[in-house]
């Protein structure tokens, strides 16, 4: 009995490493570079997200802006309403992404060392420059990783 429950406590932990980001990522939320911080924070509201994606006019990852990028912004000007999120916006060079092959243990390994709530799942853009220009495919949160793990539990 004992060496069954051992094999298959391997098994189980074999298919949790093997786990990819493409299995998982959801569907990313955008906005476009020139998305108000007003519209920006709608959005939020209306998706029911703690962060958006934002893509230049090509639809390449231009950066990411959190919850508390836009309530940091807005509390010391009343003005920043009308300004677009690209001027607070954490910049592409310095967003950490994945890429659907990657499992899912890199991610949250990201998400943990980075301390950040999800990361946007990207693949190589066929239009822009190769390892400059990203095309976002999804999304990935710690809300998807844990859910994936009850998930697990819930089919033994
Ligand atoms: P919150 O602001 O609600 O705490 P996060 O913890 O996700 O949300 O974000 C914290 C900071 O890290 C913000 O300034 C945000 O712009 C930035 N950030 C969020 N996601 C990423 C990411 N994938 N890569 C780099 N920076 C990120």
């Amino acid at each position: 009995f004992l060496g069954k429950r051992g094999t298959r406590d391997r098994e189980e932990k074999f298919r949790l490493l093997k786990m990819k980001v493409g299995d998982l990522h959801g569907v990313p939320v955008i906005v476009r570079e020139t998305t108000t911080i007003h519209e920006a924070v709608v959005s939020l509201f209306l998706e029911n997200v703690g962060n958006l994606i934002v893509t230049d006019a090509d639809g390449h990852l231009a950066g990411i802006v959190s919850r508390k990028d836009l309530l940091k912004v807005t509390l010391g000007n009343p003005t920043a309403s009308s300004m677009p999120v690209s001027l607070i916006m954490t910049r592409r060079a310095n967003v950490t992404t994945v890429q659907p092959e990657d499992t899912v243990l890199d991610a949250a390994r990201k998400i943990i060392n980075h301390q950040i709530d999800s990361l946007p799942v990207v693949v190589p853009s066929t239009t822009g420059n190769p390892g400059e220009h990203w095309k976002v495919v999804g999304r990935i949160t710690k809300t998807n990783i844990i859910k994936m793990l009850l998930d697990m539990v819930a089919e033994e």
